[in-house]
């Protein structure tokens, strides 16, 4: 009988990763940043072929780490661009998923306002706002994608669209940025935060 194996209980996590998985790493991040590059000349299709590819390779490597939360809401925020809304919603999840585990704060807050863009986008205002809104930790973005202060506040420091309510701003000039896009959406409904 073969002698127990030291290897199996052995996690990534447990201690300095091998050569072998740091070049995973390594591959992965690279990837992940010539898909971001990708993402801001507007390559949205070609992005998410390099989110995907690293996404496969960090759930190898890394298992459901922070690092592949990342991942996982940059595929969404790619997808959400070619109105692959549903599929955007499956990663996003995903990302909120591990992050609510064991992630930080500002992330929670970051991967919430992309699901809550989603579901602003399918026309689901109630969730939108449930979801930008709710959950502690009390920490929120602006909606506005260029918002010159984009870390997390405290809900307080926000104010809702008086019209939907399903959407937050910092400020009466990011509202009013936002407005072209976010007209498509509004509509009035009735619920208080
Ligand atoms: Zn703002
Ligand atoms: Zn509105």
């Amino acid at each position: 009988m073969a002698a127990p194996s030291m290897t199996v209980s052995h996690e990534i996590l447990s201690g300095p990763p091998d050569p072998a998985t740091l070049a995973q790493h390594k591959q992965a991040a690279t990837l992940h940043n010539e898909g971001m590059a990708l993402e801001r000349q507007g390559k949205h299709a070609d992005a998410i072929k390099l989110f995907k590819k690293a996404l496969e390779i960090k759930l190898a490597a890394m298992g459901r780490t922070e690092g592949t939360a990342v991942t996982y809401n940059a595929l969404a925020e790619s997808q959400i661009q070619l109105g692959q809304l549903d599929d955007a919603l499956e990663n996003v999840q995903q990302a909120l998923a591990i992050v609510n585990q064991q992630g930080s704060v500002n992330n929670q807050a970051y991967y919430r306002e992309t699901l809550g863009l989603i579901y602003e986008m399918k026309g689901d205002l109630e969730k939108a706002r449930s979801t930008r809104t709710g959950s502690p930790p009390d920490r929120y973005l602006c909606s506005y994608f260029q918002c010159p202060n984009p870390a997390p506040q405290p809900l307080g420091q926000l104010s809702q669209c008086s019209r939907c309510k399903a959407i937050l701003y910092c400020s009466t000039p990011c509202r009013n940025n936002d407005w072209k896009r976010h007209k498509k959406y509004c509509r009035e409904t009735k619920a208080e935060l």
